[in-house]
């Protein structure tokens, strides 16, 4: 696959969209309109990669729509160098999001397909996260934490007790919650032992699942 002129001119008209939809994040809309969508997805998606879709991709998972991945970044209020941990890496559209942002990124993939898939990828492409694992994101990465923010990416049944506690206080865990549609929920942690807690509309992710497979 090859970015062209015509990719960059489908993701300018894509941050148009997402700009109608509510996204007003100036860096954030210039990762979109940076980062090749198309080749974070299979090729026989490459024509519909800009559009404001999820899209399959390997292991029965999606790669999220832009405007969630959007609506996520802007509720992290992502700060150069900040420490942020990912919890399904997926295709890998968000961690390189978040790259753009210029954190550390810290992501974890409970597939060890896409873990790999996506892992290779980054290699190819140049992106750099901090560490990827393999392994359970309910656990969060103890032996990393805290971190400034926490960003989970797919729809937790209820709130990992682990990922508030991996929080710096001041940080921010931005978590969809529910079964089969989710509340965008974020927590921002006030001091050791206090979370203040807001809601954020309606979304629909793949489910977190504990383990790993
Ligand atoms: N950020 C990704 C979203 C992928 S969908 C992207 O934009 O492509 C959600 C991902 O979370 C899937 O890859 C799924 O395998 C992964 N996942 C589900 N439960 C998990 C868990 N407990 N720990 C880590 N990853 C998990």
């Amino acid at each position: 696959m090859k970015d062209t002129l015509k990719h960059s001119g489908m993701r300018n008209k894509l941050a148009e969209v997402l700009i109608e939809k509510g996204i007003s994040d100036k860096k954030i809309l210039d990762a979109i309109r940076l980062i090749p969508r198309h080749f974070f997805m299979d090729s026989s998606f490459e024509g519909h990669a800009y559009q404001d879709k999820a899209f399959p991709i390997a292991a029965g998972q999606t790669i999220s729509q832009p405007y969630t991945v959007a609506f996520q970044s802007e509720l992290l209020q992502v700060k150069p160098g900040q420490k942020i941990l990912e919890i399904g890496t997926g295709s890998g559209y968000q961690t390189a999001v978040l790259l753009l942002l210029r954190a550390q990124v810290y992501s974890i993939e409970r597939q060890l397909e896409l873990f790999k898939k996506t892992k290779l990828f980054f290699k190819k492409m140049g992106y750099r996260p901090k560490k990827m694992i393999f392994g359970d994101g309910y656990k969060g990465m103890p032996e990393e934490a805290p971190f400034d923010s926490i960003v989970v990416t797919a729809g937790a049944p209820e709130t990992p007790k682990a990922l508030l506690g991996q929080l710096k206080v001041g940080g921010r865990l931005v978590i969809p919650v529910g079964d089969e549609d989710q509340i965008m929920t974020l927590y921002v942690r006030t001091s050791a032992t206090e979370f203040e807690k807001k809601e954020f509309g309606n979304f629909r992710f793949v489910p977190l699942l504990e383990d790993k497979n």
